[in-house]
């Protein structure tokens, strides 16, 4: 059984459990609630900032941040990356401390203060697999192409177990 990633580096699913042989996204209701609940999350992520880009230039200057292209952290505790932050959340996980804090979603406060304190991975600390590409626009993934068949499966979900995943079907952007 393999594992893949779904749209944003990070998490990793068994993707026998994610898809049917048809390659559309298994009824949300059979799937074991942890795994239910990281692809609602994620599929409401696709498309937003990368957090670090976004402490450093707001809402003011969001045209600046570049979509997010990896996922870490748990549900509702997320750290959203883009490929240049990304190196700065791994060191942080790898080599001060971050680790502690894995499986819990205070993981991303956690982060986001150390990141907002001038806390950034070395020079030379880099990730093999992220591609150098300085030309290359970032592109946010779409989570209609990466989970066919989402869109039906969240309508049928309850709306208090959306609530509690502080989803908002407006906010999904399926069309
Ligand atoms: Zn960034």
């Amino acid at each position: 059984m393999g594992k893949v990633s779904i749209g944003l580096r990070g998490w990793r699913f068994d993707e026998d459990a994610v898809f049917d042989a048809d390659g559309r996204i298994r009824p949300l209701g059979n799937m074991d609630a942890d795994t239910r609940e990281r692809i609602v999350r994620l599929s409401a992520m696709m498309g937003d900032p990368c957090d670090a880009c976004y402490l450093r230039y707001g809402d003011e200057d969001i045209e600046r941040c570049n979509p997010a292209q990896a996922i870490y952290g748990e549900p509702l505790g997320e750290v959203l990356l883009c490929d240049d932050h990304e190196a700065d959340f791994v060191y942080w996980f790898q080599e001060v401390g971050g680790h502690e804090f894995a499986g819990e979603r205070e993981i991303q406060t956690r982060f986001h203060e150390w990141f907002a304190n001038g806390g950034r991975s070395p020079e030379g600390f880099e990730l093999e697999h992220v591609e150098e590409d300085p030309d290359g626009v970032p592109e946010a993934p779409d989570p209609d192409d990466e989970l066919p068949g989402l869109e039906e499966e969240i309508e049928e979900m309850d709306d208090d177990e959306l609530d509690a995943l502080d989803v908002d079907l407006s906010d999904l952007d399926l069309d």
